[in-house]
C-alpha cells in the first residue's frame, strides 16, 4: 500500500515550517548567512533530526533553535517555504497548511511583520511552481505575552493568512490562560486551531473546545475519557494527529496504545499529518504507512475518506474546497 499512499492525493493540515526544512536546504541557507555551517552531513543530521525514540519532548525540541536562528531574512524564509512545498508536491499533497511562529523567527532587526510579509510574498511567488497550494498559519506561543499573541493575530488578519494556532509547552502554560487570545481571534474572524492534549493533559483539550476550536493539534489525551470522545465526535471536532511524532516523543507510549482504533469506534474525526518532516524524519506517506503497519488496515477507501474529510476542515473558501474535492474525485474515478 505504501506506493498507493504516496500516489494518492493528500491534504496536510499540520506542518511546522522550521521543523520541516530538509538538511540540504538548511545547509544552503546557512551558506548564505554570515555563519556558514562547519558540520559534516552526519553531524548536521544529528542536530536537526530527533532520535526515533526521544527521552522526552525537550530532546525533540532541541532540534529547532539551530534552524530558527537562521531563518531571519526574506531569502531564507523563501528558500525554507520552497523546500517544504517541494517535499509536499513530491508526495502528491494537494493542499498544505504550513505553520510558523512569527515571534520565534523575528529578531531585533527583522520584525514579526517582516517575517509574515516575507512568507506571504514567497507563497505568492512560489505557488505556481509546485502542484501543492499552501495556506499559512501563524502560531501564537504559550510562553509569550498576551500582548505579543494578540499582535500575531492582528498581523495574521492584516496579511490575510489562513488562520492562527497556539503552540508551545502546554503543561507549563495551560490553555485556559489564553482565553483573551482566542476571544480576540474570534472577534477578528481569524479561524484557529489549538495544540492541545499532546502530552496527556485532557483539561487543555476541554479548554480548547470551550474556546471554540473546531480543530485540535494532536488531541490524543482525549483517549483517556469516553464521554469527551463522544462529545468531540458529536461536535464534529477534527484532531490533527501526528502519529510518528507522537510515538517519537513518547506522547503515545507505543503503537499498540495509539488511539486511532478507539477514535474510529466512537466516530472521533481525525487526519494524519507530519508535524515536522525533518525533525521526525517523516512524510505523509510514511504516516499512513506506519499506522497501517502497526495499527490497522488503511485501504484506498479510507485514504479517500480521510482526504475528503481533511478538505472540509481547511481554512479556505467553499469554492477552493470544491476544487480540491474535484481533484480527489478525478484521481479515484
Ligand atoms: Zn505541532
Amino acid at each position: 500500500m505504501k506506493e498507493f499512499y504516496y500516489r494518492a492525493p493528500k491534504i496536510e493540515l499540520h506542518c511546522h515550517l522550521d521543523g520541516s526544512i530538509s538538511p540540504e536546504m538548511i545547509r544552503k541557507i546557512y551558506g548564505l548567512s554570515s555563519t556558514p555551517l562547519d558540520l559534516t552531513d552526519e553531524e548536521l543530521l544529528g542536530k536537526v533530526v530527533a532520535p526515533e525514540r526521544c527521552e522526552n519532548l525537550t530532546e525533540y525540541l532541541s532540534c529547532f533553535p539551530m534552524v530558527t536562528s537562521v531563518l531571519n531574512t526574506p531569502t531564507a524564509l523563501k528558500l525554507a517555504l520552497m523546500d517544504v512545498m517541494e517535499q509536499a508536491s513530491r508526495e502528491n499533497v494537494l493542499y498544505q497548511e504550513i505553520r510558523f511562529s512569527p515571534k520565534h523567527l523575528a529578531t531585533e532587526t527583522f520584525s514579526m511583520e517582516a517575517v509574515i510579509d516575507s512568507l506571504v510574498q514567497a507563497k505568492k511567488e512560489l505557488e505556481g511552481n509546485y502542484s501543492v497550494a499552501v495556506g499559512l498559519i501563524a502560531c501564537c506561543m504559550r510562553g509569550q505575552s498576551e500582548e505579543t499573541n494578540i499582535e500575531v493575530i492582528r498581523l495574521a488578519k492584516k496579511y490575510h493568512l489562513a488562520g492562527v494556532d497556539l503552540a508551545g509547552d502546554e503543561l507549563k502554560y495551560p490553555t485556559k490562560e489564553f482565553k483573551n487570545v482566542f476571544l480576540f481571534a474570534e472577534k477578528s474572524g481569524m479561524p484557529y486551531t489549538i495544540h492541545a492534549g499532546e502530552t496527556g493533559n485532557l483539561e487543555n483539550v476541554k479548554d480548547a473546545i470551550e474556546f471554540g476550536a473546531k480543530r485540535i493539534g494532536h488531541g490524543i489525551a482525549l483517549a483517556q475519557d469516553q464521554s469527551m470522545m463522544e462529545y468531540v465526535a458529536k461536535q464534529e471536532i477534527l484532531l490533527e494527529m501526528c502519529p510518528v511524532c507522537n510515538i517519537q516523543t513518547g506522547a503515545a507510549k507505543s503503537w499498540q496504545e495509539y488511539p486511532v482504533t478507539v477514535f474510529d469506534e466512537i466516530g472521533v474525526k481525525y487526519c494524519f499529518n507530519t508535524d515536522n518532516r525533518t525533525v521526525s524524519n517523516t512524510t505523509l506517506t510514511r504516516e499512513f504507512t506506519e499506522v497501517a503497519t502497526h495499527k490497522q488496515v488503511i485501504n484506498e477507501e479510507k485514504v479517500k475518506a480521510q482526504t475528503l474529510q481533511a478538505i472540509d476542515y481547511l481554512f479556505i473558501s467553499e469554492t477552493e474546497k470544491a476544487s480540491l474535492r474535484n481533484q480527489v474525485a478525478h484521481f479515484y474515478a
